[in-house]
């Protein structure tokens, strides 16, 4: 009873797609799961509640809206965190639901408790109640994913010095707030929060924010992030955080300078959650993130029927890619290697405004020396972005003047994220320029912000014929 072709360990985005793949492959699959409730972090502490925390917060206080109607323009004038609670609780308990008819419907065992090795096949499994459990497994997915990095000089008191899953409990919306550490979880809240009028300061040690994102982007972004009084201090270091005696939170930087706050939000970091796996016993050791190493093809670890997907890998730490490695390393464990992905995937950053990215960057294209156009569309360009009384937001794309073909496509603004998937598209089909201008695209929309790019760079590159040399295939293999 206690053997199975599958043990996932994890039900995050990674361990869900896996057991779900193998078990379509009518695999025998069991997943373990140390929550209260399946989905892992991206349903409980991650992607699903800072997204419809994001959705909420844009359809209560208007924020769409206030291109046509002013920046005092609010859709409900004060706002709780009841109100933002709401919503998160109906949208997680939807996704729990999903997820466990999935489950069901595949015939996929799950059992909730801790799993740590014994040995390469054999699991013990300590549920809540005390009881323990062993099983057996020719194959094991470790899809155990990350928590947040909580360093001993932070005074985490779960009330007003808070991490990024604590955020998801508050009781009082802040009117100030510092946010520590300017990676993406980090932005998207402090952007968040912003827009629900908190007085947010950023302090990032480094001189910049975003790194793998096209540099104009992030130019744009942090021009409209200061516009609207946003502090983002950088190269400052956050030493020491105290508690203030009426209440508020001072935060000292390297430099000497203070700031003041309600609230301290640190969100620097994440670290692989394998302290409770036991790995010594099958002779695996993390790195010092707590990551994993794994082959990139088959997502194999050291251990050949250990195999290991999603956030515990590294990057890119997201829970679109985490699905398909769950998916592409369950299918290898049971034997039906899968076919290798596309070579692009998208990145998208559910900061307010939101970005999305695509392929190369134009410093990627130069550092390559590969000769190169850019088209660039403003959506107030757009009949669409009329409409919506949209005064920001760009797209970006940048070909190759060898082949002509889309190198990369990058987006700042609304509807970013669900844009950037027609240039997804042309980038893996291996489109070129000509594909945005030859083509129709439904008018009124923000797509067309893609024909207006397509003929910026078009007017530049003229007809040229020759489409034999593909550099950017060559660039992305050399790296
Ligand atoms: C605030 C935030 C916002 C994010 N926004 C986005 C986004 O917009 N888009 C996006 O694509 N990604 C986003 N991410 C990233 C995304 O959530 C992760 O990439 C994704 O959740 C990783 O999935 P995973 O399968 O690796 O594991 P996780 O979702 O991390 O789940 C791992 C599960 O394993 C369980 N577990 C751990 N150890 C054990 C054990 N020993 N026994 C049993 N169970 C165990 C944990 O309880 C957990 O439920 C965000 C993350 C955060 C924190």
């Amino acid at each position: 009873m206690n053997q199975y072709d599958l043990v996932v360990i994890g039900s995050g985005p990674a361990g869900r797609r896996g057991a779900i793949q193998a078990a379509k492959l009518g695999k025998r699959v069991l997943v373990v799961e140390k929550g209260t409730r399946v989905g892992g972090v991206s349903v409980h502490t991650g992607t699903i509640p800072s997204k419809t925390l994001r959705e909420t917060a844009l359809n209560l206080t208007g924020w769409r809206e206030r291109g046509f109607y002013g920046r005092a323009y609010r859709v409900k004038k004060e706002i709780s965190a009841d109100d933002l609670r709401r919503r998160l609780l109906i949208t997680l308990d939807h996704e729990v639901d999903v997820l466990e008819h999935q489950f069901a419907r595949n015939r996929v065992h799950h059992i909730r408790g801790v799993a740590h090795f014994l040995d390469a096949h054999t699991l013990q499994i300590d549920k809540d109640d005390g009881e323990q459990m062993q099983v057996t497994a020719n194959a094991v997915l470790l899809t155990v994913g990350t928590k947040p990095h909580r360093p001993a000089h932070i005074p985490f008191d779960g009330e007003k010095v808070i991490d990024s899953d604590e955020l998801l409990h508050l009781t009082e919306i802040p009117r100030s707030m510092v946010v520590i550490g300017a990676g993406v979880i980090g932005i998207e809240y402090a952007t968040i929060y912003s827009a629900l009028d908190t007085r947010v300061t950023v302090i990032e040690p480094r001189q910049t924010m975003l790194d793998f994102i096209d540099r104009e982007i992030v130019e744009d972004f942090t021009y409209e992030l200061r516009d609207r009084s946003m502090k983002l201090i950088f190269g400052e270091k956050a030493e020491k955080v105290e508690r203030e005696p009426n209440g508020k939170c001072r935060v000292h930087l390297s430099s000497g300078r203070t700031v003041s706050a309600d609230m301290v939000l640190y969100c620097a970091g994440r670290i692989g959650a394998v302290e409770s796996l036991k790995l010594d016993n099958i002779g695996l050791k993390a790195d010092e993130r707590g990551r994993i190493k794994v082959n990139p093809e088959t997502f194999q670890t050291d251990v050949p029927n250990v195999y290991a997907a999603g956030d515990i890998i590294g990057f890119p730490s997201l829970a679109s890619t985490a699905m398909e490695q769950g998916r592409i390393a369950a299918r290898h464990a049971v034997g039906a290697p899968a076919a290798d992905p596309p070579q692009y995937f998208p990145y998208g950053i559910y900061s307010v405004p939101e970005i999305s990215t695509c392929g190369l960057t134009e410093e990627e294209v130069k550092a390559r020396h590969i000769p190169y156009e850019c088209g660039i569309a403003r959506f107030r360009e757009t009949s669409r972005g009329h409409i919506m009384g949209l005064d920001s937001g760009m797209l970006k794309m940048i070909f190759s003047l060898k082949t002509r073909r889309l190198l990369g496509v990058h987006i700042i603004g609304e509807g970013a994220t669900e844009l950037i998937h027609i240039g997804q598209a042309v980038l893996n089909l291996k489109g070129t320029v000509d594909y945005f201008v030859e083509n129709t695209f439904n008018y009124p929309t923000l797509a067309e912000a893609y024909k207006i790019a397509g003929l910026d760079a078009w007017n530049r590159m003229g007809e040229l014929a020759d489409h034999n040399e593909d550099e950017a295939v060559q660039a992305q293999a050399a790296q």
